[in-house]
């Protein structure tokens, strides 16, 4: 059983004022594996006092120090791999082999990433006689969701940290055992009281008292649009600033002269990735018409080929959903998706034989999309490819940004030239062409209603610092 039912406030595990408690489940299972505190008002008060309490001590601490700092935490963070990897295994139903070679890995990255920008930060910049100068915003609220518990948690801080502000973070209930390892790894490795402050609990009990809080000088925020805008909402109140990590509906665009075997491999994984539970999942799957029949039949191959059950087992791809809401949901998009007239090649409601238990759920794909449909404009959030036909180039583009959505957009193909033509003219703000790995020194961020702002790397620390201009330093 895991347990830790109080907060890290001020450098020391503390009771929560409101005596309450929250299970937290397994998906794999629907069991209750672990219990965390119900944080409160009060709770949240505490943290920020002590976040404010050293806001100025730390800023102004060297960029060799936070430099150092942010060094110790990569080690200890190496130390503490095994207990990373089965907690989000545990908590979020990733299969192991996810939990360690995505999850464990992209916190790392984060850590990493804003270690090596500061070699080259520039906090000062002279122009004539006079400074232009950034320093840390202050207390900022971190607010993250569950489907990257190590990742989202992980940029936030390392980009804080970076920058020198101090912070409050409130993890998804769903997934808080990775961000209490984060906080223990924090305090073994020495970052000040009152620089790192976790508050676990609910949205309302606590999410809501961080947006609300005036001592609170901006909210970074990654989760749903839903929550993003009340936080927006909230944050107008006092004028904080916001970053804002939404969702997405992303076109994964397949040339015509791309290897077929290869885009449909990459297609079926942008989308059964982390059981489909991805901002950045690429579920709107565009091919041209002259090779649509073709590439159903290569994806259905390759998605019928995933395998979906235990995360604990090695061998497999594909592991639960987080919760009943969550698989509800998706379940009832796939209905509409056959009201509103698409094709279903595989999967389709219900769960996969003989995984009645969990939150499982059928890979699944539809062809026969029309862009408008709701299954084409909405995040369902789980592994369901809906394949759209395009006629030439143009119009491909033209459906990949038919979207309220801007977060990420792919291409597959051979010539070079319309490869670049198709990630350029893509309206997202992460782009990928031919599977050409992420780095985490570049820029993540959405257009349009994804976000506002963008993360990771020297992109990651912007975000927690105001600019001061002084006119005549120099003289
Ligand atoms: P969510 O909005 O339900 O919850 C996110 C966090 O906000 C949780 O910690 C939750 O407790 C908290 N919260 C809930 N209500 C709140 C309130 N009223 N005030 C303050 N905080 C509140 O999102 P989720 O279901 O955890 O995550 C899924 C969503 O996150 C998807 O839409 C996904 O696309 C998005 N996401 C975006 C990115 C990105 O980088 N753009 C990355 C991952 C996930």
């Amino acid at each position: 059983m895991f347990n830790q039912t109080k907060q890290y406030i001020n450098g020391e595990w503390v009771e929560s004022h409101s005596n309450e408690t929250m299970d937290v489940i397994n998906p794999a299972t629907e069991e209750a594996f672990g219990k965390i505190a119900k944080g409160n008002a009060q709770d949240v008060e505490d943290a920020v006092n002590a976040a404010d309490s050293v806001y100025l001590e730390f800023r102004n601490t060297s960029i060799e120090y936070r430099q150092n700092l942010l060094n110790d935490i990569v080690k200890e963070y190496e130390n503490r791999k095994d207990d990373l990897i089965k907690a989000m295994t545990l908590e979020l139903g990733t299969p192991i082999t996810t939990s360690e070679n995505v999850h464990y890995e992209m916190g790392l990255s984060h850590f990493k990433a804003a270690r090596d920008a500061l070699d080259s930060f520039n906090f000062r910049e002279r122009r004539g006689d006079n400074l232009v100068m950034k320093e840390a915003i202050g207390v900022a609220g971190l607010i993250t969701p569950w489907n990257f518990p190590t990742n989202q948690t992980s940029i936030k801080l390392a980009g804080a940290f970076a920058a020198g502000s101090t912070v409050v973070l409130k993890p998804s209930e769903e997934t808080p055992f990775a961000a209490i390892i984060l906080a223990e790894i924090f305090d073994k490795v020495g970052v000040p009281k009152g620089v790192f402050n976790l508050v676990n609990g609910d949205g309302l009990g606590v999410g809501n008292p961080i947006s609300e809080n005036e001592k609170i000088r901006m909210v970074s925020f990654t989760g749903s649009g839903n929550t993003g805008s009340k936080i927006m909402e909230k944050a107008s109140k006092d004028f904080k600033k916001i970053s804002l990590e939404l969702g997405g509906k992303s076109p994964y665009v397949i040339l015509e002269d791309a290897d077929l075997d290869k885009a449909a491999d990459a297609a079926v994984h942008k989308v059964v990735g982390n059981s489909g539970q991805v901002c950045i999942a690429g579920s709107r799957t565009l091919v041209p018409e002259s090779i649509k029949d073709a590439f159903i039949e290569k994806v259905k191959e390759k998605m019928s080929a995933i395998k979906v059950g235990d995360p604990q087992d090695a061998t497999v791809e594909m592991g639960p959903v987080i919760n009943s809401k969550q698989f509800n949901q998706i379940q009832e998009f796939i209905k509409i998706g056959e009201q509103e007239g698409a094709t279903i090649e595989l999967g389709g409601e219900g769960k996969p034989e003989g995984l009645e238990t969990g939150y499982f759920i059928k890979p699944t794909i539809f062809s026969n999309v029309d862009n408008h449909m709701t299954i084409a404009q909405e995040e369902i959030f789980g592994p369901v490819m809906s394949i759209i036909t395009y006629s030439d180039v143009d119009e491909a583009i033209k459906i990949a940004n038919d979207t309220k959505y801007g977060l990420a957009a792919y291409v597959y193909g051979s010539d070079m030239d319309t490869l670049q033509k198709v990630a350029t003219a893509f309206e997202a703000g992460v782009i990928e062409i031919n599977e050409h790995p992420r780095s985490a020194d570049m820029p993540f961020g959405g257009y349009k209603q994804s976000g506002i702002g963008r993360e990771w790397g020297d992109y990651g620390i912007e975000e927690f610092l105001e600019v001061k201009s002084i006119s005549g330093f120099f003289q």
